[in-house]
């Protein structure tokens, strides 16, 4: 197991892994000790503009905010309604409970859900990681060896029963050992990435239904 100094102490520790960003505490002196991973700093000075990563393969940003407030704008109403057409004695505190209870859906605090893909060309590498509310809460990385026989490798398809579906989109990078999947902003980002590393960019199209994709799709990503 590796060894880490604490910061309070100053005296040397174990812990489980480099890999895992953990909280521990100092078997020295008791206090507890916050241990970040090297991608987990690197992913913080990215979110905070410290470092500009070589290729942003996506950036999205979105809040549950407008869901919130329409669920809690149909309580509001309904209590109005009970309280203006009250009949029996018990529709007024209904009536008073719904107007709290949807003011309160109204402003509750909402999550912003920031993910970003980007590309670390220092260490060849994909890193994925996702920011709620202004926390990092998730981070993965995939390292890339970058070949000329490399392609990158889009498709969509229609994922899930007629109305209720969406369009999935798969974006590959080939590798020797296994393609990797790269969390991707659709295809003009993807062949935009693939011009940016100098490999061939392969669409293999939007294909409507899951069970459209060609019997062949399965080798679209082979090396
Ligand atoms: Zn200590």
């Amino acid at each position: 197991m590796p060894d880490v100094r604490c910061t309070n102490c100053k005296e040397v520790f174990e812990i489980d892994s480099l890999e895992i960003s953990a909280n521990y505490d100092c078997p020295h002196c008791g206090k507890n000790i916050k241990f970040t991973s090297e991608l987990d700093r690197w992913v913080k000075k990215v979110y905070q503009n410290q470092i500009e990563p070589d290729f942003l393969l996506l950036k999205s940003r979105s809040s549950d905010a407008l869901v919130g407030i329409v669920i809690g704008m149909g309580i509001v109403l309904f209590g109005l309604v009970m309280l203006y057409a009250w009949m029996f004695i018990f529709t007024i505190p209904a009536g008073l409970f719904c107007l709290w209870w949807g003011f309160s859906c109204m402003f509750t605090e909402s999550t912003i859900r920031e993910v970003f893909s980007v590309y670390d060309k220092e260490k060849s590498r994909n890193i994925v990681f996702v920011y709620e509310n202004g926390e990092l809460v998730e981070s993965s990385q995939h390292e890339i060896i970058v070949e000329e026989r490399c392609r990158i490798v889009c498709y969509s398809f229609w994922e899930g029963g007629g109305d209720t579906g969406s369009t999935v989109w798969m974006t590959y990078i080939t590798q020797k050992t296994g393609a990797i999947r790269l969390v991707c902003d659709g295809f003009s980002k993807a062949k935009q990435f693939a011009d940016y590393l100098g490999i061939t960019y392969d669409s293999k199209g939007s294909h409507g239904k899951l069970n459209s994709l060609p019997d062949d799709s399965h080798t679209w990503t082979e090396w």
